[in-house]
């Protein structure tokens, strides 16, 4: 077994991940028939001619509009299964997956149809692919936080299905700091809460002193730049929190992989983990991810083995279920040896 694929292949766990970012040209194109909607593209080609950006904002000037294909409980369990279905035949056996149910509130879907396809879609999963899940609700940082709040309110029916809150989208001008409220809330209704702390933004360091001290995260999306910074750095290290980075995610949102700034936290000790963020947009899923990082950064065994194990030890799994996933990753170690 070569070094790609002992990465694309070890045990791991998906923390970083959005559902609405798993939209393949082929399942759109199935959806928009099935709900009669419309497109310009009628091949799968054509679709994924579309997938092309150049940084954040224009990312999501493609993403949200794709969700129109969206509608009923059956395509929100359509969407979830084939991730899953392809997450597990790259090792993963445990992931958090966010998703954003105000891109399809705001567009006149409920709901409870958007989580209840999501929900149907992990206990299936869980018997077909051998792989289970929990769902973290995001909230879009470029809406208002009193949509957010009420948002929050929506999904307190349905809370024993959501083990934790995220915030994401366009994060220029959307600091954490202007949603301290809603998390406080999210925390106060039992939630654990994690921000993503985006790439190379404006004050970037900043949103993650906010992330961390004023929102009290359980953990940071991305959050490279806090190499920047060596006291928040050394605090992150000592609360323990976990940085989900998502190497292929940021070649496409900058100059490159952030190889290095990678490398740097991950030798620092933080729990650095790998993960595909939007795999259907960015080119990989989360095993392609660890194969393009261990080609970039020459990565042994042991180092990939360390991020496996990385993305156990920051998951929100109890502690039992936790360790019996890294004796799995102990096991195809031991079987695999170099
Ligand atoms: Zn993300």
């Amino acid at each position: 077994m070569d070094i790609a694929e002992f990465a694309r292949r070890i045990p791991k766990a998906e923390l970083h991940l959005h559902l609405e970012g798993t939209l393949e040209p082929e399942l759109k194109l199935a959806l928009a028939h099935r709900n009669n909607i419309p497109l310009t593209e009628t091949t799968a080609e054509e679709v994924r001619d579309t997938y092309t950006f150049t940084d954040l904002s224009s990312f999501l000037a493609v993403y949200y509009p794709s969700m129109e294909v969206l509608q009923t409980e059956d395509d929100f369990f359509d969407l979830a299964m084939a991730y899953l279905n392809r997450a597990s035949a790259q090792g993963v056996r445990h992931v958090e997956m966010f998703f954003d149910p105000q891109s399809h509130t705001s567009r006149g879907v409920q709901f409870s149809t958007v989580i209840r396809g999501y929900r149907r879609a992990l206990i299936t999963a869980r018997r077909s692919f051998a792989i289970q899940g929990e769902l973290i609700m995001c909230f879009l940082r470029d809406m208002d936080p009193s949509f957010a709040m009420a948002t929050l309110m929506e999904a307190l029916p349905h809370r024993d299905w959501i083990i934790g809150v995220g915030l994401d989208s366009d994060e220029r001008g959307n600091p954490p700091a202007k949603f301290a409220a809603v998390m406080a809330r999210a925390r106060a209704e039992g939630f654990l809460v994690t921000v993503h702390c985006d790439i190379d933004q404006q004050d970037s360091a900043e949103h993650i002193r906010q992330a961390i001290h004023e929102l009290q995260v359980d953990r940071i999306d991305h959050g490279t730049n806090i190499v920047e910074d060596r006291r928040l750095l050394r605090e992150a290290k000592s609360r323990g929190l976990g940085l989900t980075v998502c190497p292929l995610s940021n070649g496409f949102v900058s100059d490159a992989m952030k190889t290095d700034e990678i490398m740097q936290l991950f030798d620092a000790g933080l729990l650095v983990s790998i993960n595909s963020d939007d795999p259907a947009y960015f080119g990989g899923y989360i095993g392609d991810n660890y194969a393009a990082l261990a080609k970039a950064a020459d990565l042994t065994r042991e180092q990939l083995t360390r991020f496996a194990r990385n993305s156990f030890e920051s998951s929100w799994l109890s502690p039992r279920i936790r360790d019996h996933f890294l004796e799995e990753i102990d096991a195809f170690v031991a079987a695999h040896p170099d």
